[in-house]
């Protein structure tokens, strides 16, 4: 029997390991940190240690360490010399963040459809979206993911952007070889807890190749002032925010990237054996990896397909939702993520932004910029059917192996198996209270 009609679970309480994983050594690197943290003066040493260990690890030369993603994309923008009404290319199906660091800079985001196999931009749908304003592309790593650079780098070569990696789901992943971090002209990555390279608190890395973009991201993090070699001037040249990250939370992150290279490995490999253990199941896709990347399942998502089940007369909402009922009720941590691709959140459908409109209406924006659902079908679609594991609830990080993704993969044969026609009366109840 299934468990949310009252029948035993298949993960008992306690089976599956949190994220992040944290070991001796990085409790010995947070008191250290403390110890060594007064007195206070910026930028502290475990703070260059993150910094330099990021730069080691993805060759990036320049690196600044800031208190959130947010910040490092908006430190990208605004280094890639993005001005008010000028427009960034941005995946529809992504994190808010990814799009608002854009208005954060008083520029414009404009929207560009997703590829249903890889979840991320499609490089064949942004030639069309460039205008003459656009100035960049953010190209979002999604799930753990990287995007499809050769393509996009052409592109931007081609048409002369900047192209920004948000690496914020997918440290430790490669693109033919490369690492995520290094796959742009710049890249912004987050520390947050859950992410794949975490602070445990908050935190955000900057990384770049040009000496001057350093500089101008730089002014960014701390109040708009040059850092000279001797100490602040205490004048501000730009509008710039205080963006520094807390010493502890770089502390911790450090201490994490040490075993980041071994981390990511594991990660792989689980989700290689979730994707193996879960074939020949009917009524969900698994996620595909092209070749020459690895995924490292920041999340590992899932599609449902009633079709698949000969329910073609279920609302995939319904199945969706007696699905995630069901398998939250075996004890396996699943999670719709976002309902709507990010151009359909009410900021852009009602375009108030600072207020009065800006940025899209204070006089530097091309008039006429409108954001319609319906232009991200492909978006849309991945948002109506999907489902994910992994981040902190369902991790496919360490210490879980192989054996842990085994028990997953018993919970989805229970379910749309050994239990169909339970699942089917489920879904059906849920098509009734949607009505
Ligand atoms: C988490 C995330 C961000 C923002 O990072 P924060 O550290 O939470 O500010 C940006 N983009 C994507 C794709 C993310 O998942």
């Amino acid at each position: 029997m299934l468990a949310v009609d009252g029948g035993e679970r298949v993960i008992p309480e306690g089976a599956v390991a949190p994220w992040p994983y944290i070991l001796d050594e990085d409790r010995k690197a947070v008191l250290g940190a403390l110890d060594q943290a007064t007195p206070w003066h910026w930028p502290m040493k475990p703070v260059q240690e993150l910094e330099e260990a990021w730069a080691q690890f993805t060759g990036m030369p320049y690196v600044l360490a800031a208190n959130s993603g947010t910040a490092a994309l908006h430190m990208a923008i605004a280094a890639a010399g993005v001005e008010p009404g000028d427009e960034v290319l941005v995946p529809a199906d992504t994190f808010l963040a990814s799009a608002s660091s854009v208005l954060q800079a008083n520029a414009i985001p404009v929207f560009v459809d997703t590829g249903i196999e890889t979840f991320n931009i499609d490089p064949a749908l942004v030639e069309e979206r460039i205008t003459g304003r656009t100035r960049a592309i953010i190209a979002v790593d999604l799930n753990g993911l990287p995007a499809d650079y050769d393509a996009l780098r052409r592109i931007a070569d081609h048409r002369g952007l900047a192209l920004i990696e948000d690496a914020a789901q997918a440290h430790g992943a490669t693109y033919r070889d490369r690492p995520v971090g290094a796959l742009g002209t710049m890249s912004g990555a987050s520390l947050n807890g859950s992410k794949t390279l975490s602070a445990l608190g908050e935190g955000g890395l900057f990384a770049t190749r040009d000496e001057e973009q350093y500089r101008l991201a730089r002014r960014v993090l701390m109040f708009g002032e040059e850092l000279p070699g001797q100490g602040r001037d205490y004048n501000a040249r730009i509008m710039g925010w205080n963006y520094r990250i807390d010493v502890l939370a770089a502390a911790f992150a450090r201490s994490q990237l040490t075993r980041l290279p071994e981390m990511s490995r594991i990660r792989r490999d689980n989700g290689a054996a979730l994707t193996a253990a879960l074939d020949g199941i009917p009524g969900i896709r698994p996620p595909v990896v092209p070749e020459g990347l690895t995924h490292v399942y920041f999340f590992y998502p899932l599609l449902v397909e009633p079709e698949g089940l000969g329910l073609d007369d279920v609302p995939v909402e319904a199945f969706r939702e007696a699905v995630e009922r069901a398998v939250r009720a075996e004890g396996l941590g699943i999670m719709r993520w976002q309902p709507q691709p990010v151009p359909a959140q009410t900021l852009f459908q009602e375009l108030r932004g600072y207020g009065r409109g800006c940025p899209w209406s204070c006089g530097h924006a091309r008039p006429g910029h409108a954001y319609r659902p319906e232009e991200y079908p492909v978006a849309e679609e991945i948002c109506r059917r999907r489902l994910v594991l992994g981040q902190s609830f369902s991790s496919l990080g360490p210490p879980n192996d192989p054996r842990t993704m085994r028990t997953f993969a018993d919970v989805f044969h229970k379910v749309l198996v050994e239990e169909r026609a339970s699942l089917v009366a489920l879904a059906r109840r849920c098509a009734r209270e949607a009505e």
